[in-house]
């Protein structure tokens, strides 16, 4: 727990189910799921085996525009973990996407005094987060 030290970011866990996402990713693509049940079609994130909303199990995967809406917003002063101190203060936001699921991630370039970002539009982005792992960040639009 030395100060001095750099402390490598909890790394996300990812399952045959999610790995999808995640290579995608990697890759600079945001990879949801839309239900193939003609009388549902929602899409779905997290990645899951089959649909929360009607249960069907026929899904394919679609890559979202990236485009998005502040929902609620913390400003961040002391992390969960110690690999994010050196980027402190920072806003942690959910997003609703304009596919209409619901992301939770760090807005970058965002003002950490409190204004309110209700509403606001944002853009997604792929940041390093570890070795060959890639997270979705948010930046202002
Ligand atoms: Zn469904």
């Amino acid at each position: 727990m030395s100060g001095h030290q750099i402390t490598a970011k909890p790394q996300p866990r990812v399952n045959e189910v999610s790995e999808p996402f995640w290579t995608g990713v990697n890759e600079g693509r945001i990879r949801l799921q839309r239900c193939l049940n003609e009388s549902c079609g929602r899409v779905i994130f997290y990645p899951r085996v089959c649909c929360p909303f009607c249960h069907g199990s026929e899904l394919e995967w679609t890559d979202a525009a990236g485009d998005g809406k502040v929902i609620s917003h913390t400003t961040i002063h002391r992390a969960h973990h110690d690999g994010f101190n050196g980027e402190l203060p920072y806003v942690f936001a959910a997003v609703e996407l304009a596919e209409g699921v619901i992301f939770y991630g760090q807005l970058r370039g965002a003002p950490t005094d409190g204004t309110s970002l209700v509403g606001s539009k944002v853009r997604a982005e792929f940041s390093e987060h570890g070795p060959d792992r890639k997270i979705v960040v948010f930046r202002p639009a």
